[in-house]
């Protein structure tokens, strides 16, 4: 089998949370063939996921992590194939402001999608994830006013996520947007800060992007989204 490594898979757009479409609308079986390392959050907007080697983990408002199942179902995510042979940078200190200025400065990435994955040592990791949310769903900016947050010193782990371009604020979320697993596997989320120690840096661009919408979900359908709103909201909840 052959993997598109030039290819970044999205299921569903980010701005459908905006108004607390949270129903799960593809399996996590069906999302992993178009990718072995991502990130999003679980049916119901419960927790964080990330994705790493091909096996969905999520981390909840309570801290947990659990592995998903494959019938488990996901509102919103994105995924892609890890190129085997990316060139590796090793990181010494550097901070999550200066790293994601570095990469940015170092290539002309910006008006492109592009995925990060770090692995190695953190002086600081700083995390957050949503609760699960129960129907009648509420919107995001009331289902993420109250997040739990999560800090740890001297955690190893791998971080993974992607850098949207401007552009596509409302289909991701424009900028950054990395998830965190330590190696034990009992801590993690939505990354809001870190300090690297000692760790492995590959930055993966790609040529295509690829949305696939949840086209048999009637709320999803009828919904009427104000672009407006949904930038302020995004910018409000993940950031
Ligand atoms: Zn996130």
């Amino acid at each position: 089998m052959t993997f598109d490594y030039q290819r970044v898979y999205q299921h569903g757009t980010l701005a459908l949370l905006v108004p607390g479409l949270f129903t799960g609308t593809l399996s996590v079986a069906d999302l992993l063939t178009h990718g072995d390392f991502g990130i999003g959050t679980a049916h119901g907007l419960a927790g964080e996921m990330i994705i790493l080697d091909g096996q969905a983990y999520q981390v909840t408002g309570e801290g947990q992590v659990n592995q998903l199942a494959p019938t488990d179902m996901v509102p919103f995510a994105t995924v892609h194939f890890q190129a085997p042979e990316l060139p590796n940078q090793t990181l010494g200190t550097v901070t999550k402001a200066e790293l994601e200025a570095q990469t940015l400065a170092q290539q002309p990435l910006k008006n492109l999608f592009f995925a990060v994955k770090v692995t190695g040592r953190f002086k600081k990791m700083h995390t957050r994830a949503v609760e699960a949310q129960q129907e009648p769903y509420p919107n995001l900016t009331d289902a993420t006013r109250v997040q739990p947050e999560f800090e740890q010193d001297g955690v190893t782990g791998t971080l993974v996520g992607y850098y949207a371009p401007t552009l596509y604020q409302g289909a991701a979320v424009a900028g950054y947007h990395v998830h965190f697993l330590n190696t034990a596997h009992d801590f993690g989320g939505h990354v809001l800060d870190y300090v690297i120690e000692d760790a492995q840096l590959t930055v993966q661009p790609f040529e295509t992007f690829e949305q696939h919408f949840p086209s048999q979900d009637t709320d999803f359908l009828n919904s009427d989204f104000d672009l407006k709103a949904i930038n302020a909201d995004i910018e409000e909840a993940e950031h």
